[in-house]
């Protein structure tokens, strides 16, 4: 991996101070501009390609809890040159984010969980019920921790997940939609103890996780590396080494912020003292999220699990700035990176707003359908036909 220049320290520096895009970026005219977020080629639209040897890491929920209309709870995208894809943690109201961009279901079948809090997860039951109504009909690959206990894993939510949908996938596996292996789910749940453990190794990508100390045990962070280009997909987690350790020579490093002590205090209602502590206790101060940065010198720094409003925004830059002065984004949804060898840049994903779901895998043979009904002949009897079929005048 190639550190950060100056000169690209100056860029992001002039683009948080919001100075005009085209006075800073006059020379990056080919390709998006690296870390401005305006300007003619500063956005990407849905259906565009992954260069061959390139990373493309894309923000789909960047924040937490508290779900907004434009910030999802946590999720993050990251798709490889050779064509593989993984989504990182699904928060709730992150799915909307990916059908904008148009990334269909069968895109999103390796989903790789961080911890158990439902803002990580929340959108789960309705992507795996619904893609196999789309175009996933194979099954779902879910990678998350064990827990200090088993049902405080990853296979007993799932489990969970089952039950909580069981009616849906009866009702449309075979019946509302062909049936398909769609429903069907591989649960690899790992050591969360191991610093790091192998998550996952196929075709040059390799998947590591280490721990976080965040609430309870049974959390975990992962740093994904591929084709000499790498990223940490950021965890809840307070400040730990286990964190700097696995950060160390990476392009992109993630981490989770938490909100100023005196925003908190003033949004929450109470003392800073209580906020400083309230946060300190399960995630990372801004001041502390600097300091990890500057340790791990990243090509590109992004704090992310922010509720971003201009009273938290520019405490957190003013907190990280503290130790760290290099690149560095504050994410938002839809933010996108590219990330080759030679350059990083960031863009915003764009689409319609009113997106039908996209489809790309096809279906060799004729869709099949379950015999069976499980619909009463009384519900049945209720229904109002076409004229042409009807035995009295209560038709259409
Ligand atoms: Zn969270
Ligand atoms: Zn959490």
């Amino acid at each position: 991996m190639k550190k950060h220049s100056n000169r690209l320290c100056g860029v992001v520096a002039a683009a948080l101070l919001a100075i005009p895009a085209a006075v800073v970026a006059a020379d990056e005219a080919k390709g998006p501009e690296p870390f401005v977020p305006s300007g003619s080629n500063a956005f990407m639209y849905p259906g565009e390609p992954v260069a061959e040897d390139e990373m493309r890491v894309t923000i789909f929920g960047s924040g937490y809890g508290y779900v907004r209309t434009d910030q999802a709870d946590q999720s993050i995208f990251v798709e490889l040159g050779n064509g593989d894809a993984f989504v990182f943690d699904l928060g709730e109201g992150s799915e909307a984010n990916y059908m904008e961009m148009q990334v269909p279901y069968s895109r999103m079948t390796n989903l790789f969980i961080t911890h158990l809090h439902t803002d990580h997860y929340g959108s789960l039951p309705h992507m795996y019920t619904f893609g196999p109504s789309a175009d996933r009909w194979t099954p779902l690959n879910i990678y998350g921790p064990s827990g200090p206990t088993p049902e405080l894993g990853t296979k007993y939510m799932v489990e969970g997940l089952k039950q909580f949908t069981n009616w849906h996938v009866v009702s449309f596996n075979g019946i509302a939609v062909p049936e398909s292996d769609g429903y069907d789910i591989n649960v690899v749940e790992f050591d969360y103890t191991l610093n790091p453990g192998i998550a996952y190794e196929k075709d040059g990508v390799v998947i590591k996780h280490f721990p976080v100390a965040h609430s309870i045990d049974g959390g975990i962070a992962y740093r994904l590396d591929w084709n000499d280009l790498c990223v940490v997909i950021a965890a809840d987690t307070r400040p730990t080494r286990f964190y700097y350790e696995n950060s160390q020579d990476c392009d992109i490093v993630m981490h989770e912020v938490g909100p100023a002590p005196s925003v908190f205090a003033e949004t929450m209602g109470v003392t800073e003292e209580r906020a400083n502590s309230m946060i300190a206790s399960s995630h990372t101060l801004p001041v502390a999220v600097g300091k990890l940065f500057e340790l791990t010198k990243p090509r590109l720094a992004v704090a992310t699990h922010i509720l971003a409003n201009a009273n938290t925004v520019l405490p957190t830059v003013d907190g990280i700035r503290t130790y760290y002065d290099g690149p560095l984004a504050i994410a938002r949804d839809f933010m996108v990176f590219n990330v080759t060898k030679d350059n990083i840049t960031q863009r915003i994903g764009v689409g319609s707003g009113s997106p039908w779901v996209h489809t790309e895998a096809h279906r060799d043979g004729e869709p099949k359908y379950r015999d069976d009904q499980l619909t009463s002949d009384f519900i049945l009897d209720s229904v109002i036909p076409p004229c042409k079929e009807a035995k009295d005048d209560k038709c259409y």
